[in-house]
């Protein structure tokens, strides 16, 4: 698991996970999920492909948003792009 420093996107390499779970057990927001049959975890990337994540841009009540870590912002989102169970 590392981040980004830059654009603070945390990120799982699957082929040195190891599937311990310790991650799953310690993230206070339940934000990353294990994939028993592939012994490794899984977690939103912010679908760095996309210009707009998928789910911001597919959510037809615009309950999701994407703000980057400096947007200054009086409430807090309770979702910001994350999906991983999100
Ligand atoms: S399950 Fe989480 S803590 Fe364990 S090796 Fe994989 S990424 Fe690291
Ligand atoms: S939760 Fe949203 S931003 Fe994250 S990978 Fe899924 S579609 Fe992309």
């Amino acid at each position: 698991m590392s981040q980004d420093p830059v654009s603070g996107v945390v990120t799982v390499d699957s082929k040195r996970c190891v599937g311990c779970w310790t991650c799953v057990m310690v993230c206070p927001f339940g934000a990353i999920t294990p994939d028993v049959a592939e012994n490794a975890v899984v977690k939103c990337d912010l679908c760095p492909e996309r210009e707009i994540p998928a789910c911001v841009a597919g959510c037809p009540n615009g309950a999701l948003i994407l703000l980057d870590a400096t947007t200054e912002t009086s409430e807090t989102p309770t979702a910001v792009a994350a999906g991983e169970r999100m």
